[in-house]
């Protein structure tokens, strides 16, 4: 196998921890000559120290000058903002990309390492939800392999191994139903901004982690999936499985269906998207069958939750509504970590919104950013008149 020379975009997150687990892991077969970051410069000071990486992208200006006074970087090529991560995406000594940067900030980067032939590491759930028609457009073109970090869409990936595209019936994509799983109405009204920062099962920054007690992340994934397998609305499935061990499912013509399990550790996922097609040296212990091990599995409640209905609206109205979606959702979740909505507005307001928005089918990456500010514009516009007096 070609030695993997990774560039990790959001290298100091909880993705880039887990790729680092791997790669430390696996030494002779991977390398990290790049990383990058928002703002931690003092973690990515550490991961070039204990990794050799020789490129350092910090995408903050202030955290770049910060970086560049210390005079830590000695012997380090240090790299700013949004080009500076494009530059990095596209070095000549890297052969994969790990989109693991937040947020629409991994549009350029990506789309650039696609044009210049990198395979892509994915984690960025945004690429493919507003702009999945183009980047599968372009890695189709370039010929470079799109690899799914994402832990139900990286399951899916090891169940479809060797099957015939054609023998495949529906996907089936577990949840964990969220921190909330188990509140009634009247609870949720409750629910504040410190209760559903935590994860019962999941280690995850800010925004997924209260995207998935709304379930709003897994109508981003149903979206993701769509793109990443070319399925159907209708052939793309939710299940709720608390333990998180079953990562997904896919089942088949003949009505079998395969699963892949692991612990709820991301390095699993990690480790086989990036080695593919080979297996790594082990980073976390399996599942221990010496022990009991429950699991349930039960549908989805999209009344409690309309997160997921509405992903599903926007997936069936096509073009940009699901960009409208993905926006609507970070306006309204950026809102309610201020304090300003409820949780249950957050739902509301991405409903309001999806259903004032006109969707086009779009033609170019401007069509995509200009229906993405309409509609935070329009969320904004929904808060302010119904929330803030
Ligand atoms: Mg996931």
């Amino acid at each position: 196998m070609l030695k993997l020379k990774l560039a990790i975009l959001g290298a100091t997150g909880s993705i880039g921890d887990s790729t680092l687990k791997v790669a430390a892991k696996n030494p002779d077969r991977i390398e990290i000559p790049a990383i990058a970051a928002n703002k931690n410069w003092r973690k990515l000071l550490k991961i070039a120290q204990d990794f050799n990486v020789a490129h350092v992208g910090i995408f903050d200006e202030n955290a770049y000058k910060e970086a560049k006074e210390s005079g830590l970087f000695e012997g380090k090529k240090l790299y700013c903002g949004l080009s500076g991560l494009t530059e990095i995406a596209t070095l000549p000594e890297v052969n994969m990309v790990v989109a693991a940067v937040v947020g629409t900030t991994a549009l350029k980067p990506t789309l650039a390492a696609i044009e210049a032939g990198k395979d892509i590491a994915l984690a960025n759930k945004e690429l493919l939800v507003m702009a999945g028609k183009f980047v599968m457009e372009a890695a189709r073109r370039k010929k470079v392999r799109m690899l799914p970090l994402d832990s139900e869409h990286n399951a899916i990936f090891q169940c479809l191994h060797g099957e015939r595209r054609c023998d495949v019936a529906k996907l089936l994509i577990t949840a964990s139903g969220g921190m909330f799983r188990d509140y009634t109405y009247e609870q949720m009204l409750q629910i504040k901004p410190a209760d559903a920062l935590k994860h019962p099962n999941w280690n995850m920054g800010p925004k997924v982690t209260i995207d998935s007690s709304t379930l709003a992340n897994k109508g981003l994934e149903v979206i993701e999936a769509k793109w990443l397998f070319d399925m159907t609305p209708d052939q793309i499935q939710v299940v709720v499985h608390r333990q998180s061990y079953v990562h997904s499912m896919v089942q088949f013509v003949d009505g079998s269906i395969l699963a892949h399990i692991s612990p709820p550790s991301m390095t699993f996922a990690i480790s086989h998207s990036i080695l593919y097609p080979e297996r790594g040296n082990q980073v976390c212990e399996p599942l221990d069958f010496t022990k009991v091990i429950s699991m349930d599995f039960a549908p989805p409640d999209t009344v409690r939750f309309p997160c997921l209905r509405h992903a599903y609206g926007a997936l069936r109205a096509g073009g940009t509504a699901t960009t409208a979606f993905n926006a609507s959702n970070e306006v309204a979740v950026a809102e309610f970590i201020k304090g300003n909505i409820r949780w249950v507005d957050i739902a509301s307001v991405v409903g309001e919104t999806l259903s004032a928005f006109n969707p086009i089918e779009p033609t170019s990456l401007d069509d995509i950013l200009e229906s993405d500010s309409l509609a935070r514009a329009r969320a904004a516009e929904i808060i302010k008149n119904k929330f803030l007096h």
